[in-house]
C-alpha cells in the first residue's frame, strides 16, 4: 500500500511532540499550540482512532514556572525542574483533554522499562488497557529520577519505542521543522523537502547530522534513528512540523505534508523489539556483501562474513551490523565480547570453534536476537 494510504488508515497513532513545538522561543508555553494539539488529538479519538501522546516540554516548563531565563546546565538542577514542569504539564492537558470530554492518563518511562523484559511487558499491558478504556496516554521519559544509565535521553527515540511496544500502525513526530531536507534550508536555498524516505542510507545520516534548538534536545539525527527503530518495527513514520495548522488532522488525510518513512514487512513484533532497542549501542560490526545477503534472508551473523568490528563491546552487549558503506543493516545481541570477535572475524565457524571453548556458540548474533533494519 501507498504510504500516505497506510496512514489515513491508520487505527493506532503515537503523536511525538518536542519543546520547541509547546513552548514560543521566549521559553514561555505556547497555550494556543497546545491547545490546537489537544483539540486535533480529541478529534482523532471522535474518529475512532486510539491516540498516544508522547510530551517533551518537562524541563521547559519547568524552566517558566520558576521564572529561570535559560535551563540549567546541572543534571540535578534540570532534574528538579522536571518533576515542577511535568506536573504543570499535565495539569494543561488534563483540563484541556477533559473539555473535549477526553481523559488522559500520565506514563512516565525509562529505559528499564524497555529493557527489563517483565517491566517491558507490565508497561505495554497499561498502555493497552488505557487505550481499550478509552484514556489518552500521555507519556515522557521519568526525566525527575532517571539517571543517564537508565535515560533514552530523548524523546525522538522514546516515542519510536513506545510505537513499537503498543504496535501502532503511524508515529508522527512534530517538531520545528516541517521534514529532511536534501541538505540544511537555513543555509542552502537550493534545498528541498523529501517526501518519503524508504531506506536510511549513509547520506540521509549525513544530511541530519545537525544538533537541535536550545530547549528540546533532538535533533535530526534523533529522528533519524527513532525511524530506523519505527519502520524496523512495522510502524509507519511521519515527520512534519507542529507549527503548521491543522498538521495533524491534514497528515492523517493522507494530505502529502513532511517527511514520512515506510515500515518495513514486520521483520520484527514487539517480542522482539525490547531487546533490540531498549539497550544502548556499544559496538559496530562491519560485514561483507555474502554476509549481508545471507543475513537478509534470514541467517544468524557468522565469523565468516565479518570484515571488522569497532568499539568495545562485551558478550550479550547491542551492536550494530554495518555493510561497508557504513549503512546499518541489523541489530542484535552479540555472543561475544569485542577481542573475541577480533579473533574469530573472517573464519569458518569449525575453524574459530578450535580457537574457543568447546560450548562457543556457533553464531556471532544468533539470528532470533537480531532484527533486520532494512
Ligand atoms: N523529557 C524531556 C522533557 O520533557 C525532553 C526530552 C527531549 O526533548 O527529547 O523536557
Amino acid at each position: 500500500m501507498d504510504t500516505r494510504e497506510h496512514i489515513k488508515s491508520a487505527k493506532r497513532i503515537v503523536v511525538k511532540v518536542g519543546t520547541s513545538t509547546l513552548l514560543y522561543d521566549s521559553g514561555k508555553l505556547n497555550l494556543y499550540r497546545i491547545e490546537q494539539l489537544v483539540r486535533e488529538l480529541a478529534d482523532l479519538s471522535s474518529q475512532g482512532k486510539e491516540v498516544i501522546l508522547v510530551s517533551s516540554g518537562a524541563i521547559g516548563a519547568g524552566v517558566v514556572r520558576m521564572g529561570l531565563a535559560k535551563r540549567p546546565a546541572g543534571v540535578k538542577e534540570k532534574q528538579a525542574l522536571a518533576a515542577v514542569g511535568q506536573g504543570m504539564l499535565m495539569h494543561i492537558y488534563d483540563k484541556l483533554f477533559a473539555e473535549y470530554g477526553q481523559v488522559a492518563g500520565q506514563v512516565l518511562l525509562t529505559r528499564d522499562n524497555y529493557v527489563q523484559h517483565k517491566q517491558y511487558n507490565n508497561s505495554r499491558n497499561t498502555l493497552l488497557t488505557m487505550l481499550k478504556m478509552g484514556v489518552v496516554p500521555i507519556i515522557n521519559e521519568n526525566d525527575a529520577v532517571a539517571v543517564d544509565e537508565v535515560k533514552i535521553g530523548d524523546n525522538d527515540n522514546l516515542s519510536a519505542m513506545v510505537a513499537a511496544l503498543v504496535d501502532a500502525d503511524v508515529l508522527l513526530i512534530l517538531s520545528d521543522i516541517d521534514g529532511v531536507y536534501t541538505s540544511n534550508p537555513a543555509k542552502d536555498p537550493d534545498a528541498t523537502l523529501i517526501h518519503e524516505i524508504a531506506e536510511i542510507t549513509p547520506q540521509i545520516e549525513q544530511i541530519a547530522g545537525g544538533a537541535g534548538s536550545d530547549m528540546g534536545t533532538g535533533g535530526m539525527s534523533t529522528k533519524i534513528e527513532a525511524a530506523k527503530i519505527a519502520t524496523a518495527s512495522g510502524v509507519t513514520m511521519c515527520i512534519a512540523s507542529g507549527a503548521e495548522k491543522d498538521i495533524i488532522r491534514r497528515i492523517v488525510a493522507g494530505e502529502q505534508m513532511g517527511t514520512v518513512f515506510p515500515p518495513k514487512e514486520a521483520h520484527l513484533k514487539a517480542r522482539k523489539s525490547w531487546l533490540a532497542f531498549g539497550k544502548r549501542i556499544n559496538g559496530d560490526i562491519v560485514v561483507d556483501e555474502g554476509c549481508v545477503k545471507a543475513l537478509k534472508a534470514g541467517s544468524s551473523l557468522l565469523a565468516a562474513g565479518i570484515k571488522h568490528s569497532e568499539g568495545e563491546y562485551n558478550k550479550d552487549d547491542t551492536v550494530r551490523v554495518l555493510t561497508q558503506e557504513y549503512q546499518e543493516i541489523a541489530r542484535g545481541v552479540v555472543n561475544f565480547d569485542a577481542g573475541i570477535v577480533q579473533k574469530i572475524k573472517g573464519r569458518k565457524t569449525e575453524e574459530f570453534k578450535a580457537l574457543l571453548t568447546e560450548d562457543a556458540p556457533a553464531e556471532v548474533i544468533h539470528r532470533d536476537n537480531m532484527v533486520l533494519m532494512i
